[in-house]
């Protein structure tokens, strides 16, 4: 199993680093975590298709995470050739109108959509790359992940807690993906809270941004806290629930710089697991 980090920064873009998404790669089938600035571009430099991707998982409506949803969309649809199965993405309400309003049959890209299925140049194009008509159109099923709840397929089960950020404007999700392969906690960019400490029991990696570390002194809260996990919030979330690795994201320091904090972590009590905090366009074995 396999991480790929395609985004692994914040809203604003810097040399290195923009918005959130990963993509858990479970070698039959890939799913994807947060869908930010970047995303489709980026896949393509890592080799990667939207047609490899049937699963999505938003964790909140900010667009630092899912900003690129509709080129991801759009591009998965245009490399369709009749053969692809749905694409399901979950995500906390609107979920469900943000998929159909942009990529829906009456969304905002509907013209692009209808004019590549129905333009006869289009149609020529499309049957000489292997499609077949009539042109299937996005596929795309948006999906309101109410807290608390599980998505189960064959070969992986997702539950979702509901985890404190920008309320009540926005509603955010964590997700616990088991399989076969191994586990994930995907934080993205949220606060701890009893739901999540509960869900992280076991779990083999947690995936997180880690804000707030270049400015905190010990153990004096800054303005991220309660909205975007921290050192003190990683350390005990990783050391309650016993869990093994953490993969920072999302504003993260750099790996070694991250090891040492999380080791020191607060109050005497500290974080010996295993930490990285990978570049965009890289890949993890978990
Ligand atoms: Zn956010």
């Amino acid at each position: 199993m396999k991480l790929h980090i395609i985004g692994a920064g914040g809203p604003r873009p810097g040399p290195t680093r923009y918005g959130c998404s990963c993509i858990l790669d479970l070698g039959s089938e890939c799913i994807m975590l947060d869908c930010g600035p970047g995303t489709t571009y980026k896949m393509t430099r890592m080799d990667l298709s939207p047609t490899q991707v049937n699963t999505l998982f938003i964790s909140h409506h900010h667009t630092d995470h899912n900003v690129d949803f509709p080129c991801f969309a759009l591009l998965r649809f245009d490399l369709d050739n009749n053969d692809l199965e749905p694409l399901a993405v979950y995500g906390p309400a609107p979920t469900q109108s943000f998929v159909d309003r942009l990529v829906g049959p009456n969304g905002a890209f509907a013209p692009d959509v209808v004019s590549r299925q129905e333009h006869p140049v289009a149609q020529t194009n499309y049957l000489k790359r292997g499609g077949s008509l009539p042109r299937p159109d996005t596929k795309a099923q948006g999906h309101d992940v109410e807290p608390g709840h599980t998505i189960e397929t064959d070969t992986w089960r997702a539950t979702a807690v509901q985890v404190p950020h920008l309320e009540p404007y926005l509603t955010s999700l964590a997700y616990r993906i088991d399989t076969s392969k191994g586990s994930i906690l995907y934080l993205g960019d949220a606060g701890i809270c009893p739901e999540l400490m509960e869900l992280a029991k076991g779990v083999d990696t947690l995936v997180t941004g880690i804000l707030g570390w270049n400015t905190r002194e010990g153990t004096e809260p800054d303005a991220h806290h309660d909205v975007s996990a921290d050192i003190p919030d990683v350390v005990d979330v990783a050391t309650k629930a016993g869990i093994p690795r953490v993969v920072g994201i999302h504003g993260s320091p750099g790996t070694e710089h991250a090891a040492r904090l999380l080791r020191e972590g607060y109050c005497g009590v500290g974080y010996d697991g295993k930490v990285v905090c990978p570049n965009e366009l890289t890949s993890i074995d978990l």
